[in-house]
C-alpha cells in the first residue's frame, strides 16, 4: 500500500502550523494546511482526508461549527487542537464530534501518538467491528469482553456490573479521551442525570481495585475537567488478532 495517510491542518498559527507539517511529513503523512476555517472546510470536502486536526480559536469560524459541518457528512477523525485553559471548550468538541484533543503546547511524541490513536479507532470502525471484541491487554491487565473477564498479572478482578461497564467502554477506546458525559450516558443511558459524582464514585472503587497506587494511575487517566482516558492497549496483541 503505497498511497500517503492524508492529514489535513486547519490552524492560524504560523508557528503551530508549520512544527506540525514538519513533524507529520517527516512521519511519511501527505499534509495539507488551511489558515482559516472557510478555506479548510472546502480543503475537507474536495480531498475527504484521513484526519484533520483542527484549531478551535480560527479567524473567520468558530471550529466547533466546523466540526458540526464535517460530521454531517463524515466520520473522518478530527483532533482539535486547544489551549490549556479551554477545558469547557475541548468538552464541547468532544462531545459535538471530535475525536480527541491535543493541548498547547505539545512535542512531536505527543501529537504523534494522538494521531496513531485517532486513525486505528477510525479504521477500526470502517474495517472490521469485531476487531473491537479482542481482548484489551496493557501491561498485565487483560480484559475478556466475551467473558466479561478482567485479570491483573493473572489474578482475576472482581467488578461491579457498572464497574465494569465503565472499565469496558473506557477499554475499549482506550488511548482517547471519553467525556464525563459520554461515559454517563453509555453507562446509564441517554436520560441520566448527567452529574458527575456517581461516576467519581464508580471510578474510585475500581482504581482501587486496579491500581497498586490509585492516586496515581497507571491504566485509567484523569483529564481534569474533560473525563478519562485508558492506557492504550499494546499493538502486539493486535497483531496476533489479525492473523
Ligand atoms: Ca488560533
Amino acid at each position: 500500500m503505497n498511497t500517503k495517510t492524508h492529514i489535513i491542518i486547519i490552524e492560524d498559527e504560523k508557528n503551530i502550523c508549520s512544527f506540525m507539517a514538519t513533524t507529520l511529513t517527516a512521519q511519511g503523512y501527505k499534509v495539507s494546511t488551511a489558515s482559516n476555517g472557510a478555506n479548510g472546510l472546502s480543503l475537507v470536502t474536495s480531498s475527504c482526508p484521513d484526519l484533520i486536526l483542527l484549531d478551535l480559536g480560527l479567524p473567520d469560524m468558530d471550529g466547533l461549527d466546523i466540526i458540526g459541518k464535517i460530521r454531517t457528512w463524515a466520520s473522518i477523525p478530527i483532533i482539535v487542537i486547544s489551549a490549556r485553559t479551554q477545558e469547557q471548550e475541548k468538552v464541547f468538541a468532544l462531545d459535538s464530534g471530535a475525536d480527541d484533543y491535543i493541548t498547547k503546547p505539545f512535542g512531536p511524541s505527543e501529537l504523534m501518538a494522538r494521531i496513531r490513536t485517532a486513525l486505528r479507532h477510525g479504521n477500526r470502525l470502517h474495517t472490521d467491528s469485531l476487531l473491537s471484541l479482542r481482548p484489551y491487554r496493557a501491561d498485565g491487565l487483560v480484559i475478556d469482553f466475551d467473558k466479561h473477564l478482567i485479570t491483573l498479572q493473572g489474578n482475576e478482578i472482581h467488578l461491579t456490573q457498572v464497574e465494569y461497564k465503565i472499565v469496558s467502554l473506557l477499554a475499549q477506546n482506550s488511548g482517547r479521551v471519553m467525556t464525563y458525559a459520554s461515559i454517563i450516558s453509555n453507562v446509564w443511558g441517554p436520560y441520566a442525570d448527567d452529574n458527575n459524582r456517581i461516576l467519581r464514585v464508580n471510578m474510585a472503587n475500581i482504581r482501587r481495585k486496579l491500581e497498586q497506587n490509585p492516586a496515581e494511575p497507571h491504566y485509567i487517566f484523569t483529564e481534569i475537567g474533560i473525563g478519562y482516558r485508558m492506557l492504550e492497549d499494546k499493538p502486539e496483541s493486535q497483531c496476533q488478532a489479525v492473523l
